[in-house]
């Protein structure tokens, strides 16, 4: 199989980067060489495929007792205006490392269908995806750090932080915030049928699409703690990802 064949606002304002020109061209290291049709630059698309997610997969180049590698941990983040934020233990080998202003790569995939061809070979995946590249700046001043973590929650259940006990100093020390500008990134796109060949149109086999979303798969399970009259919020029996 190939893939290439062919809410309510945070309660307070969480430092945020200078405008980035991320509606610009792209870089020499964002410009998407493989298909570049399905390439997109601009902030809107970045943003909304940001938006859609909440789970990025940041690379670095680590210490390793092997010498410096290439590691890539699945993390959390949310994204505020021009600045994606992640968040972690102090003791996180990730945080540690990306404190220290080591560059990173930050990759968001959104899978919206399985792409279903004639062929074997021009079996696809519809997708939307980001690649961001930057250096991060550790948030340290502490109503900032509070209001990236409130606005953290919300991306990932807008509403939520509204609700809920605020983070207090302890958790904030420690919390290590980490907050790196959306300055330079690449979107991918895929959408569509199978691109199948001529030579396999007639093949006696279903070919198409099977749509795939990131949707709630039952109720919401209730706290076994929970005072059993406590109403499930529309945010949460409306969650959704677009
Ligand atoms: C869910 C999913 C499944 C995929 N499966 C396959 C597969 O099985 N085989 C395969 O060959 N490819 C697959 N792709 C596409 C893959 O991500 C790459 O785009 C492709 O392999 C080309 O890689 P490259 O290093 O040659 O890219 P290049 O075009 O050389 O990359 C140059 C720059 O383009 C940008 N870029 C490249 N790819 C992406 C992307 N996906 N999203 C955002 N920016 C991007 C980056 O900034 C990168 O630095 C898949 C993508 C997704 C999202």
């Amino acid at each position: 199989m190939t893939a290439e064949p062919t809410a309510p606002a945070a309660p307070a304002a969480p430092p945020t980067a200078p405008a980035a020109p991320t509606d610009g061209p792209p870089t020499e290291r964002t410009a998407v060489r493989r298909l570049p049709d399905r390439g997109r630059y601009d902030r809107a698309t970045i943003h909304a495929i940001l938006d859609a997610g909440f789970i990025a997969h940041v690379g670095i180049t680590a210490d390793t007792p092997d010498g410096p590698m290439p590691v890539v941990i699945p993390t959390a983040y949310g994204r505020v205006g021009d600045t994606l934020y992640i968040h972690g233990s102090p003791a996180s080998r990730l945080l540690r490392t990306l404190k220290q202003g080591v560059p990173m790569c930050v990759t968001v995939t959104l899978v919206d269908g399985l792409v279903l061809a004639r062929s074997a070979f021009h079996h696809s995946i519809n997708y939307r995806s980001v690649v961001l590249f930057g250096t991060g700046v550790e948030v340290t001043d502490p109503a900032a750090k509070a209001a990236a973590l409130a606005a953290f929650v919300d991306h990932v259940v807008p509403g939520r932080s509204a609700e809920v006990r605020p983070t207090d100093e302890k958790e904030l020390r420690g919390t290590t915030v980490l907050a790196l500008p959306i300055d330079e990134a690449s979107a991918k796109v895929r959408t569509g049928p199978p691109i199948d060949e001529e030579r396999d149109l007639d093949r006696d086999v279903w070919a198409g699409v099977l749509p795939l979303a990131l949707v709630p798969v039952a109720a919401p399970v209730p706290d076994p703690l929970l005072a059993p009259a406590t109403p499930v919020p529309g945010y949460i029996t409306g969650w959704s990802r677009d």
